[in-house]
């Protein structure tokens, strides 16, 4: 059967890693978690003290740093999940606490940094058979996807999500300030100049507020399976002709 590229979109906390994990194990697909890419830049800039804040005072070093960034993912056969590196560390833990999520709109909002992780992405994804999230993946990084998901939730379910999910880390935070950087992060990655969140035209919503995660898998295995099916029969007839 002939493999796809499965891009997913949409807000913070909405649930597309999970989705795309589940179907990447489904497929037999490689799963790639855009978000963690610039969460590991993030996260080597606030390491070498080059954003503070939100604030970078020294552009030009930013820039110069960047050359040396190096980010990756390394499958970890214990897990079952591909794991986020940065110059050889292990940050897929690290990269996911509340210092990192402050700052990481402000990061991934610079043209030079977006460049150097959309040219990696691209080329990770170059074979197909590979689901892929983020915000810019169907518009952007992909924009001829054969299936482009856009997802979305109310607000306060994503913040409870996120809450959890961090609170399982042993982070605590309050509802209030977790639901403020979502929507803070939500706000930047729209406004931004530069690939900004947007769900492409012909992408499909999915709005999973009161959706669970097998309702989820099972409504995209569907689609994945009416457009296999299409693609056959068009491939049938080009034949025929
Ligand atoms: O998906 P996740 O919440 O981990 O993404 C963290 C941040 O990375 C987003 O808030 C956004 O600023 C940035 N991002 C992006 N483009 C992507 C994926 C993530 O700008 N394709």
């Amino acid at each position: 059967m002939s493999k796809i590229t499965i891009a997913i979109d949409g807000y913070s906390s909405c649930g597309k890693s999970t989705l795309a994990k589940a179907l990447a194990q489904k497929l037999n697909y490689s799963y790639i978690d855009t978000g963690a890419m610039y969460r590991a830049v993030t996260y080597h800039f606030i390491k070498k003290g080059i954003i503070q804040n939100n604030n970078i005072p020294d552009m030009p070093r930013l820039l110069e740093e960047l050359k040396h960034v190096v980010v990756y993912f390394q499958y970890n056969s214990q897990t079952r999940v591909s794991e986020t590196y940065l110059n050889d560390e292990n940050v897929e833990r690290v990269i996911r606490g509340m210092d990192v999520a402050q700052n990481v709109s402000k990061i991934s909002s610079i043209k030079e940094v977006r460049e150097k992780m959309v040219a990696s992405q691209r080329e990770m994804g170059k074979h197909k058979g590979v689901v892929m999230d983020g915000r810019d993946i169907g518009s952007h990084v992909f924009p001829n996807a054969e299936l482009k998901l856009f997802m979305t939730a109310d607000t306060d379910v994503r913040t409870q999500r996120r809450l959890n999910e961090l609170s399982s880390k042993g982070e605590y935070y309050t509802f209030e300030e977790v639901k403020q950087n979502l929507e803070k992060r939500d706000y930047e990655d729209t406004h931004r100049k530069e690939n900004p969140l947007i769900k492409a035209k012909d992408a499909i919503v999915l709005d999973n507020t009161d959706l669970g995660k097998e309702e989820q898998l099972e409504f995209v295995l569907k689609l994945i399976d009416d457009l296999l099916l299409t693609q056959d029969e068009f491939k049938a007839v080009t034949k025929l002709h």
